[in-house]
């Protein structure tokens, strides 16, 4: 027999978990179907481990700087198991977690892989379960090319399965996961190739993050190379990887290759044609604001839809969507502008709005910038003289702040607070008149000329 609810979740990740939380608490019956761990991405394979390690890359940083702080620390040692069984262990405690929140939340459980039946119904394990509404949230995954020897490398998922210090990895890519892992590894201590195959790391973000970001990797000791295409990859004799890369050049030695070059929507087989839901040429699911699909009842929320693929908008989308189908909020959706975003480089990078370029072509003369590059107050005594710089874009005779960038130690939590202030539409005479926190670094943002 068919059992039925009031809404379906396919996937029990940032966006599963939360629209059937929310719509449980409005009185509505729910259910969430995982096939893997609860928490999907974020928690097992995301944000949460990959925060730790770089918790444990900052600490090996501010080692490296206690000395000139006057503090004698002796010998260095770092035991990365030690470090992988912590995160690990606090990972299944947020996992043992979610089936107990799953359970006092009064939401249905259910184990397996779901596929439609039809608009109404999908399939678990050979049973069957209808809805008044399904939402699909049922994330990506990361992509491996289809490049000769690429199954001998590792992604971002096998990255967290790492039991020791790799000495020598590789990282193709250049978005966020590349530059975070290879931070991360770099400041551990390995030694870090990325490998770039355009010009620029974080291509779509503010050009002075990237120039800066650029540099302080440099400057770490992580080489970059550009304009470098993955060809083959082989196994050598004494078990390392070599590459050989498009211009020729051969790259040998290496531990481990993590692809870090994107990820792909997780919708193959989830049977959509027998729902009648379309997707795009990747695969991706469309939305209306709504985050309604082409069919009636049928949503989508978070990485499936290819927009922003973050946790917290993953999680804003489901719980709009929860307040308007069950909370009597008819038009609650999520806004996708000025969602405030934090790269964890070293050092971090806090962004919101638009890039000083975006504007320029939205608003030409209309833009103003302002700027400022400094060295924080804690690296003036410290050998490793890292750089903070910030950019705030404004618009028009107002000077409407469109846009804040921020690159440097504390960026990550720097942000929200102005994030709040952007989305009301602060001026730059606003962030003027605010009096500043002193002495920090983001009392600049409300100082700058
Ligand atoms: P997911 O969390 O991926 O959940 C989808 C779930 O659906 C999965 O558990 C999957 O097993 C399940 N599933 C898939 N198909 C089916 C099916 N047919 N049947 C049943 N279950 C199914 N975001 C941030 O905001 N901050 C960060 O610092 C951050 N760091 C990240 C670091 C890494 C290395 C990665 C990979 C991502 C990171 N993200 C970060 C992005 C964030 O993890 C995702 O945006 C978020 O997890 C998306 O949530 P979701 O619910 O859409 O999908
Ligand atoms: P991204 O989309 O951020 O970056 C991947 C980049 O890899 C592309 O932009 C592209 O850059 C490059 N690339 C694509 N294909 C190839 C290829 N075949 N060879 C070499 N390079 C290639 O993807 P990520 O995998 O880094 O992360 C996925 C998403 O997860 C992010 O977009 C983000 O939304 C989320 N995330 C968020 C984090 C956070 O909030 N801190 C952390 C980690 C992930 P180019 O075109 O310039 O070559």
């Amino acid at each position: 027999m068919t059992k039925h609810y009031d809404l379906i979740a396919i996937g029990g990740g940032s966006g599963g978990v939360s629209v059937a939380e929310r719509a449980a608490r409005y009185g509505a019956r729910c259910a969430v179907v995982e096939r893997g761990r609860l928490g999907g991405t974020c928690v097992n394979v995301g944000c949460v481990p990959k925060k730790v390690m770089w918790f444990g890359a900052s600490i090996a940083h501010t080692l490296e700087d206690a000395a000139h702080y006057g503090f004698r620390t002796g010998e260095r040692t770092f035991d990365w198991s030690a470090l992988k069984a912590s995160r690990d262990a606090y990972v299944k405690g947020i996992n043992d977690w979610y089936h107990t929140y799953l359970s006092d939340s009064d939401i249905d459980e259910i184990v397996g892989t779901a596929r439609f039946i039809d608009a109404g119904t999908i399939e678990v394990e050979g049973r069957q379960y209808s809805a008044d509404h399904i939402v699909i949230a049922s994330g990506g995954a990361p992509t491996v090319p289809d490049t000769p020897g690429a199954e001998l490398g590792i992604t971002s998922d096998g990255f967290f399965e790492i039991e020791q210090l790799p000495p020598r990895v590789a990282v193709v890519g250049s978005g966020y996961i590349a530059v975070e892992l290879a931070g991360m590894l770099n400041a551990l201590g390995s030694d870090v190739t990325m490998l770039l195959r355009r010009e620029h790391l974080l291509r779509s973000f503010d050009a002075m993050l990237r120039e800066n970001l650029t540099e302080e990797m440099f400057g770490d000791g992580i080489d970059i190379l550009v304009r470098t295409q993955v060809k083959q990859v082989t196994r050598e004799a004494e078990s390392s990887l070599c590459i050989e890369c498009e211009n020729g050049q051969r790259l040998e030695g290496f531990d481990e290759l993590i692809w870090a070059i994107g990820r792909y929507p997780l919708t193959r087989e989830l049977n959509l044609q027998a729902a009648g839901v379309t997707k795009d040429e990747q695969g991706y699911i469309p939305t209306d604001k709504f985050q309604q699909t082409n069919i009636d009842n049928v949503y989508a929320i978070g990485d499936v839809t290819g927009r922003a693929q973050l946790t917290p908008v993953a999680i804003a989308a489901g719980r709009r969507l929860a307040d308007r189908l069950f909370g009597g909020r008819e038009d609650r959706h999520l806004a996708y502008e000025n969602i405030a975003t934090v790269v964890f480089s070293h050092p971090p990078i806090g962004t919101i709005g638009l890039t000083e370029s975006m504007a320029r072509d939205l608003h030409g003369e209309a833009v103003k910038v302002y700027q400022t590059r400094f060295t924080a107050m804690y690296n003036a005594l410290t050998e490793r003289k890292q750089k903070t710089a910030m950019k705030l874009v404004t618009v028009g005779a107002r000077e409407k702040v469109v846009g804040c960038h921020v690159i440097g130690p504390g960026a990550d939590e720097m942000l929200q607070g102005f994030a709040v202030a952007i989305r009301m539409g602060a001026s730059k005479q606003d962030f003027d008149d605010t009096v500043a926190i002193h002495p920090t670094s983001a009392e600049e943002l409300v100082t700058m000329r």
